[in-house]
């Protein structure tokens, strides 16, 4: 390419260079090379300390990191006129990412002296280059860039998207059955579903669904270990997927209990596995026999990564008020606590239900209604677990096949007095002959139920309508957990396949926005397809979503290795240190509010800067008031918004008697309102007091360097006389955002925190 080509091609095709002075540019262009890359080739690579500028002139390159394993994780395409380099040459870090050629690749390449020099010393460039570097680390946050999770017609990612061909096992191993999901992200249609039955008794059997039919096989009697064989043989034989167990790269593992410590799904080590056998306490039935399969498959699948997702860690964002029992405070303490279970569904579910509305998972209040052998209801506000049925154990809640649900405690005290009953005939009782079987006396199973009770099998009836019953309280006890209820979702064997159930569950429900359409209930084919079935009147939009747990599994496998690998990005010792604020009780008024509460023509006057540019704290303060008390002296936040928010902590709450959720700002749907007093007068607010979101604010830049993308969910560790993790923080990027955790006064007091301490980011927690 010739010098002047050049220069006119900086000029008019990379956006860093308009309105660049001629002269200089013709300067840089002398000292500049041009220098062609074969596909595949890496124009620059991963952790080099690579001092130069590109702009790519002909061909197509990608920006991608490679973890342990060998997959590779696109961050962007660039295509001519497109940059690079531009991150390590501003910040002195190593390059974050390899720029590998797709197709032969032409590109201008400036070395660092020529770039320093002639560029950096033109501010309107510095200006466009911090821009352009923030918008950039933005848009890859919006658009994806995470192996497992793509915008536009796949928002949530189901389709186990990842960059390189990833085959992938999904175990659920029960006491007697061991199910089996095999997925080939680069062939979704070469998934393989399969079941082993009655393992430890003679009736041992295989069924394999996949697209070349279905296989079902007797099995001698045997054990796990032997169902493990039969199962290798099934994937590896003529109509199975892979030739050899080697070819597996990752194993996601079903663990029914995850306590209070495992907040998302985990790469399993040796501690995961110790942490898992001690939960076991908690989790007699389950926990074990999910480890033992864990540690089959470890020993079959060596080289594959395996991953352990936990059903209850959906339900770790519960607070405190929803997840205690009444008893003293000590049990607590020893881990007798509300914990949720069925949380792969849930979520599932809700996100489904997102998608077919298309509304933004975090914006809705979703009751979801999982009915199946086990039965439980969660209440899903703004994305985030807030309550749900099953307990300590799954035997809370409503009554299911077997299980009896919720009982008066005192019923197992006065069984042991009046009848003698042990601990093991108890448990039998709760866990195997109540719930539907006991009431109807002859079947757990919802379908004959539903045939007999229409034979006028008096029992059947009554199991039948107890059980639409308690599901219907239940659904009205999650819509007032969260004040509101957007979406009602059933799903599980009954909650897809009895019309019956979600006619009968939703009827008295209208109060509550609740319409069913019953032409479009009854003929619903939820195990198929996502099926509406509220009228089109009914405020609350009422589905049936197929469930798809296992999926649900396969997507969290893929989102922890990719996470696992961004988290060790964001473990490196140099990693910047997070500064924290403690935000005190604060409100932002709106234009119309300020007038109300200052006089016309009032101007809010700023008197400090806050840490965000273009925020300040101003003069003025006002008094709240709520029906049982007042709080005096509360800071206005400038300048104005569009809409008043108040924001208070737990304490404040209490003085005042109100009882905000937690939300991010700015989300004040369905938040309660309070009266907000100032020297020209009173306003009240319906709706606007929120409790914040804990969450971390930081500039793209700052984003790229953690490894971060705006909306995750990450865990900040604050080292100090005793070490504190702060979870369920959520980040917000934005350009013109500076680096600081913001923590609620309450919180941090509880926690010995003063303004000005500094956390380093531990773990990535989520990344909805
Ligand atoms: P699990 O909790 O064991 O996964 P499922 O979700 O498979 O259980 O649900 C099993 C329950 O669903 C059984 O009670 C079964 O009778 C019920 N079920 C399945 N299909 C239908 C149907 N078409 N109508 C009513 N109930 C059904």
């Amino acid at each position: 390419m010739a010098k002047v080509d050049m220069a006119n091609f900086l000029a008019t095709r990379v956006k860093l260079f308009k309105n660049f002075p001629a002269g200089r540019l013709h300067q840089l262009v002398e000292r500049a090379d041009v220098r062609t890359f074969e596909p595949n080739e890496a124009i620059l690579e991963f952790g080099e300390e690579n001092r130069i500028f590109g702009a790519l002139v002909e061909g197509q390159a990608i920006v991608a990191v490679t973890d342990d394993s060998g997959l590779q994780h696109r961050l962007a395409e660039l295509n001519p006129g497109d940059f690079f380099g531009e991150m390590a040459l501003m910040t002195g870090d190593k390059t974050c990412a390899d720029v590998i050629a797709v197709t032969r690749c032409t590109a201008i390449i400036i070395g660092e002296e020529a770039f320093c020099s002639l560029v950096t010393t033109h501010p309107p460039v510095v200006r466009t280059l911090s821009k352009l570097i923030s918008d950039r680390v933005r848009q890859q946050a919006t658009q994806g860039g995470e192996g497992a999770f793509r915008q536009g017609d796949d928002p949530y990612g189901f389709k186990l998207h990842s960059d390189s061909p990833v085959r992938l096992l999904v175990l659920n191993c029960g006491s007697s059955s061991m199910k089996y999901n095999f997925y080939d992200t680069a062939h979704e249609i070469r998934s393989v579903h399969g079941v082993i039955e009655n393992i430890g008794d003679d009736k041992t059997r295989l069924r394999q669904v996949s697209t070349l039919g279905e296989k079902v096989e007797s099995l001698p009697r045997g054990d796990h270990a032997d169902a493990f064989d039969a199962m290798i043989t099934a994937l590896t034989g003529r109509d199975g997927p892979l030739t050899s167990p080697d070819e597996v790269v990752a194993v996601g593992h079903r663990v029914t209990h995850g306590g209070e410590r495992f907040h998302h799904a985990l790469p399993i080590d040796e501690a995961v596995e110790a942490e898992i056998e001690r939960l076991s306490l908690l989790a007699p039935l389950h926990n074990p026999v999910n480890l033992a399969g864990i540690r089959a498959a470890r020993r079959l699948f060596p080289h594959a990564r395996h991953v352990a997702v936990f059903d209850t860690s959906f339900h770790q964002t519960l607070p405190p008020y929803a997840y205690l029992y009444g008893l003293p405070y000590e049990y607590a303490e020893k881990g007798i606590r509300r914990y949720g279970f069925h949380g792969m569904s849930h979520a599932y579910v809700a996100l489904k239900a997102a998608e077919t509305l298309q509304r933004p998972y975090n914006e809705l209040e979703i009751v979801s209604c999982h009915l199946g052998n086990g039965a439980s209801v969660c209440a899903i506000d703004h994305g985030r677990s807030m309550d749900t049925s099953m307990g300590f154990t799954p035997a809370e809640g409503l009554i299911m096949g077997t299980r009896s649900g919720t009982l008066d405690p005192a019923i197992l005290i006065y069984l042991m007095r009046t009848e003698g009953l042990g601990a093991d005939d108890l448990d039998r009782l709760i866990n195997r002959s109540s719930g539907l079987k006991g009431l109807s006396g002859f079947t757990n199973d919802m379908r004959s139920i539903e045939k007999a009770a229409d034979e006028g099998h008096h029992r059947a009836l009554l199991a039948f309508k107890t059980f639409c019953y308690q599901v219907r309280k239940h659904v009205g006890a999650a819509m007032a957990a969260m004040g509101g209820m957007d979406a009602l979702i059933f799903t599980g064997g009954i909650g897809q396949g009895s019309a019956g159930v979600r006619s009968l569950a939703c009827q008295g429900l209208a109060r509550m926005g609740v319409v069913l359409d019953e032409e479009k209930n009854q003929a619903a084919r939820g195990f198929d397809e996502v099926c509406l079935i509220s009228t089109p009147e009914s405020a609350v939009t009422v589905l049936v979503v197929p469930t798809d747990e296992e999926r649900m599994i396969a997507r969290e496998t893929l989102r922890t290795l990719d996470r696992s690998f961004i988290s060790s990005l964001i473990k490196k010792p140099d990693q910047p240190l997070v500064p924290i604020e403690v935000s005190a009780h604060h409100v932002h008024l709106s234009h119309e509010h300020v007038v109300a509460l200052f006089g016309p023509g009032h101007v809010l006057a700023p008197r400090s800067e806050l840490s965000q540019p273009g925020q300040y704290a101003c003069r003025e303060t006002v008094t709240l008031i709520g029906s049982k008390g007042r709080v005096d002296n509360v800071r206005v936040l400038g300048p104005p918004r569009k809409e008043t928010q108040v924001e208070i902590a737990m304490t404040e709450q209490f003085k005042l008697g109100i009882h905000p959720p937690v939300r991010e700002s700015g989300d004040l749907r369905n938040t309660p309102g309070v009266t907000l007093e100032g020297p020209a007068g009173r306003v009240t607010i319906t709706h606007g007091v929120i409790c914040a979101q804990r969450h971390i604010h930081m500039s793209p830049a700052d984003a790229l360097r953690f490894g971060l993308r705006d909306r995750y969910v990450v865990q900040v560790k604050v080292d100090g006389d005793r070490e504190l993790i702060f979870g369920d923080v959520l980040v917000r990027v934005h350009p013109d955002y500076r680096l600081s955790l913001h923590l609620d006064t309450d919180e941090a007091n509880a926690a010995g925190i003063v303004s000005g301490t500094r956390g380093t980011i531990a773990e990535i927690q989520n990344r909805a």
